[in-house]
């Protein structure tokens, strides 16, 4: 296709996408615009990024740091308000460049990655908004605090972090009723005070909606399906 189709394919997909979050939020008494759309644009090149940042876009998630770092640093001057979001299990070993590039971290899962993320915030002189992913259905594949161990965890980073510890994030198994998962969540965040419930994804952000998620996050109903799903980055 040629990159003029791609981003009328990718506007279009947007503006759809959009109003049902609109319609989604009212039809549970919300409103539209405390419902951020997070454009999950992993996978693709820097044209579709630049598609949806020309329709007005502009928080975006990506899973790899490497791949993100490669993407994003260049649209940042033309485009004020640009929010990367990381969205993948991180190794400690990327918490550097990701606490150098990115504006949220929403996978935040264990004590070791908030030593490493604590270090690399004083050394880069820069703290991105911190996001605890916590593991709903206790996948093994999957990264994410346990829900046994989320308390206290979320009591650390608290502690670790302060006022850049927004919220909570979410990935319930494929194939499984999410409603309970993304209600488990909103409560856990309600219970520790923290505004951010980063929930749904392109087959599920209605229902997300619905259990309370201010952030979804939408990549296929965007920007198609991808080539192949990323390896998880450990
Ligand atoms: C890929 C991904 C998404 C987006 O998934 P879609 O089904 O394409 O909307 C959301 N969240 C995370 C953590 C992802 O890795």
């Amino acid at each position: 296709m040629h990159q003029s189709q791609i981003a009328d394919t990718i506007a279009g997909n947007l503006a759809r996408v959009r109003e049902r979050i609109s319609a989604a939020a009212l039809s549970s008494g919300r409103r539209a615009e405390d419902v951020t759309l997070v454009a999950v644009s992993k996978t693709h090149p820097p044209g579709a990024v630049e598609a949806a940042l020309a329709a007005g876009q502009r928080h975006f998630g990506e899973n790899r740091v490497q791949e993100a770092a490669g993407k994003f640093p260049s649209f940042r001057p033309g485009h004020p308000g640009l929010a990367l979001h990381l969205i993948g299990g991180l190794q400690t070993n990327k918490a550097r460049l990701a606490v150098r590039i990115a504006d949220v971290i929403e996978s935040l899962d264990r004590p070791s990655l908030a030593d490493a993320i604590a270090a690399a915030i004083q050394k880069e002189g820069r703290t991105p908004r911190l996001l605890i992913e916590v593991n709903v259905a206790g996948e093994v594949q999957k990264s994410g605090i346990a829900r046994s161990e989320a308390d206290p965890f979320i009591a650390l980073c608290r502690q670790r972090f302060g006022p850049a510890l927004v919220g909570l994030m979410c990935i319930p198994p494929a194939g499984q009723d999410p409603t309970p998962h993304f209600i488990w969540l909103a409560r856990c965040a309600l219970n520790h005070g923290l505004g951010v419930l980063s929930m749904g994804m392109s087959a599920d952000f209605e229902a997300a909606i619905a259990a309370g998620a201010t952030h979804v996050r939408v990549g296929s109903a965007i920007f198609g399906s991808r080539p192949r799903t990323p390896l998880p980055e450990r």
